[in-house]
């Protein structure tokens, strides 16, 4: 390749696709979109139910796991991040919240409160839709009994309520940041596929363009945006030179600037659930519904309706762990689908999941590149449970979630839970469930966090610190997870980064 451009952004992903169009659409330069995975062109990618195919895929899931979890013991779990246009926000389940008002606040950064925020997400809104999900199954209506007082207004982590969410779906279809930034592309801005980034290139100090895995090397006159994701985004800047020395000079990569927090931070809402089943309750594979999974395809390609119009995932519920009159300290997500137990992909029966995961958990990992070579996947250790609080946390969580399922009027379509079943009562079974089947929601962030201190690696412009021309906008540089989901804050970043990245090149 021979391209050139005033921008180059690699990643186009969740905040990718939004922070490329925000700096054409502000004509701040020309703008080069390189991506390492394919178009998000599969029917797959825009039905909702494809998600259960997409996960784990060779072709548009980077399928990284992490280092063997001490506290989970020594399980490794999947990290699924999406590898396509349109990131991991192609292979989620479009879960659609901003977070908590004070998830901003206690950032404490400039340019990063809510009233600062807040903007940027009206902005996304605009053009994303998001909505209260359209045919959700009837289980997952029955949510809103829980908290009856808000109605069936979808739940929100600012205090407790339930129900059905809300999604980046229109009319039973993915909208995605690709969706709604890029396509069609603003004037200026050109995105390629199928181009790995290996790292950035430097003169003096300043960063000049990027080479490709395979040795291409493509120049930027005004700088770089790093986008590619909280695993993405650190690993590139580590091979550039820029992380902790000692790890560096050990894989033989020169140092540029000894940064010891890069890669550092890493953290996610780790999670565990309780499976219920019995007939008549939720989808699943029984006699009975066999009909229903034949009349699917039919069902979603008419009239975009059915299961498969299903990102899975419908609604949930926010609560206090322990019954506090505190905000919500966890959030639960709630799946009307049979999902097994038994480390199958497909069971018999019919039955339903909730989770509860922990909403602002304490315990932090570290990522760390394991070669120079930019195909070898780094070392994800998410350090799950290094705070003990965390683990309790979920514990109490587990058991008042237990609590509010009995209180759901299912009606008839209530059932038992299946696994790990009542008998598992005490502090102690319940440690040993999240130990055997604990996992994350997917939403690792933090590790090129930013900060105003010397030691943060990313300003609070975005701007990678020691050097110039080089910025991050993704997930890696929320300094602590927001209280829900993570795709909008992180779309929220992007459209930030456009503003600031724009403001200052000016
Ligand atoms: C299975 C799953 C379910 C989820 N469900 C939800 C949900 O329902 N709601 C929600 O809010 N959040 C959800 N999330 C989380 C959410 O999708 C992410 O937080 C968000 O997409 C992160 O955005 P990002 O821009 O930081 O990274 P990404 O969207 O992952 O984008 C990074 C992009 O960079 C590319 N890239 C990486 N390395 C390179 C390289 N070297 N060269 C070129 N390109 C590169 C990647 O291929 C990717 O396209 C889920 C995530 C997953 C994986």
């Amino acid at each position: 390749m021979t391209m050139t451009a005033d921008f180059i952004v690699v990643g186009a992903g969740s905040a990718g696709c939004i922070a490329a169009a925000e700096l054409a659409r502000r004509e701040a330069g020309s703008v080069l979109l390189l991506e390492a995975g394919p178009t998000d062109n599969s029917p797959l990618v825009k039905m909702p139910f494809g998600l259960v195919w997409m996960m784990r895929s060779q072709r548009r899931d980077w399928r990284y796991q992490s280092t063997p979890q001490k506290h989970l013991g020594g399980r490794r779990l999947n990290v699924t991040r999406g590898r396509m246009v349109g990131g991991s926000g192609s292979i989620n389940s479009m879960v659609w919240f901003r977070g908590r008002t004070d998830d901003f606040d206690n950032w404490q950064l400039p340019g990063w409160s809510w009233g600062d925020v807040a903007p940027a997400f009206d902005a996304i809104e605009a053009r994303l839709t998001p909505r209260r999900m359209k045919g959700a199954h009837p289980l997952t209506e029955a949510l809103h009994s829980l908290f009856a007082e808000h109605g069936t207004t979808p739940p929100t982590p600012e205090h407790e309520s339930a129900g059905v969410f809300a999604f980046n779906m229109v009319d039973g279809r993915r909208r995605s940041a690709a969706d709604g930034f890029i396509k069609p592309a603003p004037a200026g801005l050109t995105l390629v596929t199928g181009q790995e980034v290996d790292q950035v290139m430097f003169e003096s100090d300043v960063a000049r363009g990027i080479r490709l895995v395979g040795g291409s090397e493509l120049r930027a006159h005004k700088g770089v945006v790093l986008s590619a994701g909280a695993i993405g985004s650190p690993s590139i800047l580590m091979r550039s030179g820029i992380g902790p020395r000692a790890d560096l000079e050990a894989l033989g990569i020169d140092l540029r600037h000894d940064a010891e927090e890069v890669g550092a931070n890493l953290h996610d809402h780790p999670a565990a659930g309780l499976h219920f089943a019995g007939p008549g309750s939720g989808y699943g594979l029984t006699p009975a519904q066999m009909p229903g999974w034949a009349l699917a395809p039919f069902q979603y390609l008419m009239a975009r309706k059915g299961r498969f119009a299903s990102p899975t995932v419908e609604g949930g519920v926010f609560f206090n762990a322990r019954g506090l009159n505190e905000a919500p300290d966890v959030q639960s997500h709630f799946i009307p689908f049979m999902l097994g137990w038994q480390g199958k992909r497909y069971v018999y029966g019919s039955g339903y999941f909730a989770d509860v995961g922990v909403c602002r958990p304490k315990s932090r990992g570290a990522l760390r590149l394991t070669s120079k070579d930019p195909q070898a996947a780094p070392a994800i250790d998410l350090g799950l449970f290094n705070d003990s609080s965390d683990l309790e946390t979920l514990v109490a969580g587990l058991k008042r979630l237990r609590v509010l399922m009995e209180e759901v009027d299912f009606g008839p379509r209530h059932a038992p839970e299946a696994f790990p079943g009542v008998a598992v009562q005490s502090d102690s079974a319940l440690r040993d469930h999240i130990r055997d089947r604990g996992a994350t929601a997917y939403h690792p962030v933090g590790t090129l966090r930013m900060g105003d201190g010397s030691n943060a690696p990313v300003t609070s412009r975005l701007s990678a610190r020691g050097v110039q021309g080089l910025w991050v906008a993704d997930a890696s540089v929320m300094p602590a997870v927001t209280s829900a989901n993570t795709n909008a804050p992180s779309m929220m970043i992007g459209y930030r980064a456009g503003e600031i990245i724009a403001e200052d090149c000016a």
